[in-house]
């Protein structure tokens, strides 16, 4: 199953360039969604985060898919400040690692690198779904791929069952009470706010159903 779909690395470096893009763009209403329940800041330190990637791709062209993704995955987890940086830069460095020697995956790969970075945000953020964190986007995605995968729909369906439970996920974190992070101090308060977090994540994850080549 899946044997003819193929993706290059040429589809991740799109990825990564349209992420950077779409962050600078929503930069200002991350923030916004931040300021409500935590510091104010999550636009901010993604854009910075983001803006550097986009600055050194260039030198990473050469790189395969894992030391790719490795770079991506340093250098967010040296400039985005605050909880995203340690967790986005866990997510992109795991995410590669079924990518080491390779220039092209499988899908089934591409699952692969799917679980190892929801998996790695989990880990790292000792985060479960219900928190109000971006593990409320991901975890739900992850389950959505691996459903699609089980009823053999076709890879771009697949992607989109991916984004579509990464929404849902998303838009479940207005009303959940924090249970990390700044947004926790605020308990009952945190309700009615959708989570910074989990937005952005759910950007990401557009981002690789916009480009996806099938
Ligand atoms: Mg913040």
């Amino acid at each position: 199953m899946y044997t003819d779909c193929v993706i290059g690395k040429e589809y991740f470096y799109e990825v990564i360039e349209k992420i950077a893009g779409l962050i600078e763009e929503k930069r200002d209403y991350l923030t916004e969604l931040d300021a409500a329940i935590g510091d104010a800041d999550h636009g901010f330190n993604m854009s910075i985060g983001f803006r550097e990637v986009l600055k050194k791709m260039p030198e990473w062209k050469d790189k395969d898919i894992k030391g790719f993704f490795r770079s991506v995955g340093m250098t967010l987890l040296g400039k985005v400040g605050g909880a995203s940086g340690p967790l986005y830069g866990s997510f992109f460095m795991k995410f590669g690692e079924p990518g080491s020697g390779k220039n092209e995956v499988t899908f089934q790969e591409l699952f692969e690198m799917f679980k190892q970075a929801v998996q790695a945000v989990e880990q790292r953020g000792k985060a479960a779904v219900g928190e109000k964190t971006m593990v409320d986007a991901l975890r739900p995605a992850l389950n959505a791929f691996e459903q699609a995968v089980e009823q053999n729909l076709q890879p771009k369906q697949v992607m989109e069952a991916f984004v579509d439970a990464a929404r849902q996920g998303a838009n479940s974190t207005i009303e959940m009470i924090a249970k990390k992070g700044r947004a926790m101090r605020l308990g009952e308060r945190s309700k009615g706010h959708l989570d910074p977090g989990a937005t952005s994540a759910t950007m990401i994850l557009e981002v690789f159903l916009e480009c996806f080549p099938y």
